[in-house]
């Protein structure tokens, strides 16, 4: 037996403090915590690859408004007719593409690469060049199965945060008990900048260079932040495109439209599994989510689903925020009305900004409104400590990967405000994408019903089992057995679900072996 002195690590060199080592904190921890095998350690403390690459697309030419002041000079200007308004697609920033011949005869009026259009504003018409966007995909680990993981477009996205995101995925796809590991990329862009017609030609160049790194069942894309069943389509399409037995194919990405393979339920997929935790909170406190109020971050694909159904249990929407600005009714938003505002296609930036139904409030004020439940469901690294001191709610439920910083933990724990962590919070998602890469590989097409009884049953099984990690409480009951995970004390909820992920990932490679 070794003298406790054998164990003691020298002290590390304090590593640079980035995104990726700001989520590791907790893997590191719990695996203290369980003494994870050492080998295992150095396999999931990295990514097993790590790829960036480059797309180019040729862009359209687009009309840029000019601000008022700018547009004094082209005062005498005449307005040019708009013959085939069809071919004008305006882009959430105002700009305009010009698709085809959007602007057609001889009475167009130009001065110095100006026009203006009958909505009485001067643009520049910018012409469409090529230009180059910086593109990755992070495979962190394949122990349990195939990569899986989103594809985010965004404009602040990097390596190293995708090297956090496969890692959740990884943690996320084992706590979900679905067959997969963890991946996540994406491409440095903002989408609302571009036309229908740019996105797809990068879509098709990106997948035309990802498509020797990914398979059915190499890693799985999915939508996430940007992407959409929409541009899962356009991956799905060039991925397969000539190839003999395309169909066998078609589980390359998940989040698919129904028509074309994607699973019924999918879309809201998230969302749902955001709200049952919730439920399952409440329930083992002998309460219910009917009555109770809440407060959102992010109202897209996960915020609005998780507060469609929130408030078809009975629970009051009182807050909500997104990119473009936050509003508040204390008297509780109504969900659906608010859901048709943002996808009305007049509302360009399809934000709740200008919702009738509610008072329009600032961002900070939004952390400061007292309510039962907080569901952050927009980008991580959104709590941070001082956000944390200031919330007024009892319960955070992370629909958003990552969005609590782990300084803004501390502040929780020491506040006493609970919460669901991200990865089993938001699994909700990746579990009906397995149900998907299922019914692809099965050429079967599952009801809605039946997918969303599956999902709340293993959402729930795998919460009981946290929670029951959390307590310290091993037992087995008809819906699930906590007893392999317990580790003999108390632990919070997030080192909790991260010892159930580490505790899973650990036995395939003890069991399996290491390949030489
Ligand atoms: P989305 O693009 O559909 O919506 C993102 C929302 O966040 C939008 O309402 C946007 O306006 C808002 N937002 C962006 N920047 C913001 C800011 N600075 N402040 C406030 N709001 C901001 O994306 P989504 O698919 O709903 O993903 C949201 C989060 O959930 C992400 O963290 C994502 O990784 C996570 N997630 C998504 C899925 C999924 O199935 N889509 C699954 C698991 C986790």
């Amino acid at each position: 037996m070794a003298s406790e002195e054998t164990f003691m690590r020298a002290p590390a060199p304090t590593p640079k403090r980035t995104i990726y080592t700001e989520a590791m904190e907790i893997f590191n921890y719990a695996a203290d915590l369980i003494g994870l095998d050492k080998r295992v350690r150095l396999e999931l403390e990295e990514p097993d690859y790590e790829h960036i690459f480059y797309v180019t697309a040729k862009l359209k030419d687009r009309l840029v408004p000019l601000s008022a002041e700018a547009a004094k000079s082209f005062a005498d200007l005449s307005v040019t007719q708009v013959r085939n308004p069809e071919g004008l697609e305006r882009l959430a920033n105002g700009n305009l593409i010009l698709n085809g011949r959007a602007l057609l005869g001889s009475d167009v009026a130009i001065r110095h690469g100006h026009l203006r259009l009958p909505d009485g504003l001067v643009y520049q018409l910018v012409p469409g060049e090529s230009q180059r966007f910086k593109a990755y995909r992070v495979q962190h680990n394949q122990a349990r199965g195939p990569y899986k993981g989103g594809l985010r477009y965004h404009r602040e996205v990097s390596l190293d945060l995708f090297k956090a995101l496969a890692a959740e995925m990884t943690w996320k796809t084992a706590i979900a008990e679905v067959p997969f590991g963890g991946g996540k990329g994406g491409i440095q862009l903002d989408p609302r900048e571009y036309g229908r017609e740019e996105l797809e030609a990068i879509t098709l160049r990106f997948m035309y260079r990802l498509k020797s790194l990914i398979g059915p069942n190499i890693d799985i894309p999915a939508p996430d932040v940007g992407t959409n069943p929409e541009i899962m389509a356009l991956l799905y399409r060039q991925f397969s495109d000539g190839e003999r037995e395309r169909h066998n194919l078609r589980g390359i990405v998940t989040g698919k439209d129904v028509r074309i393979g994607g699973s019924e339920g999918r879309g809201k997929a998230t969302g749902q599994g955001v709200a049952f935790c919730i439920e399952d909170y409440y329930a083992d406190r002998g309460e219910s989510v009917k009555g109770k109020t809440f407060v959102l971050q992010g109202f897209g694909n996960v915020g609005s689903h998780a507060a469609n159904i929130l408030a078809n249990m009975g629970a009051r929407l009182l807050a909500v925020n997104d990119a473009d600005g936050s509003i508040f009714n204390g008297d509780g938003i109504d969900v659906n009305a608010l859901s048709a505002y943002v996808a009305d296609p007049k509302n360009l930036k399809r934000s709740v900004v200008g919702f009738p139904g509610a008072q329009r409030i600032e961002k900070k004020d939004l952390w400061d409104v007292q309510a039962d439940i907080l569901v952050p469901a927009a980008l991580g690294g959104e709590i941070t400590a001082d956000v944390a001191e200031r919330l007024k709610v009892k319960l955070i439920a992370e629909g958003a990967n990552g969005p609590t910083t782990p300084e803004a933990d501390r502040v929780l724990q020491k506040r006493g405000i609970e919460l669901i962590p991200d990865i089993i919070a938001n699994a909700g998602g990746v579990t009906v994408s397995y149900y998907e890469w299922i019914q692809n590989k099965r050429m079967e097409r599952w009801s809605e019903a039946e997918v969303d009884q599956r999902l709340e049953r293993a959402m729930k099984r795998n919460y009981r089992i946290i929670r029951d990690i959390s307590r310290n409480q091993p037992r087995k009951t008809e819906m699930h057995d906590s007893r392999p995970y317990c580790i003999g004390k108390p632990v919070d909820s997030r080192c909790a679900a991260m010892i159930l992920a580490l505790k899973r990932i650990e036995a395939h490679y003890l069991l399996e072996g290491f390949s030489q």
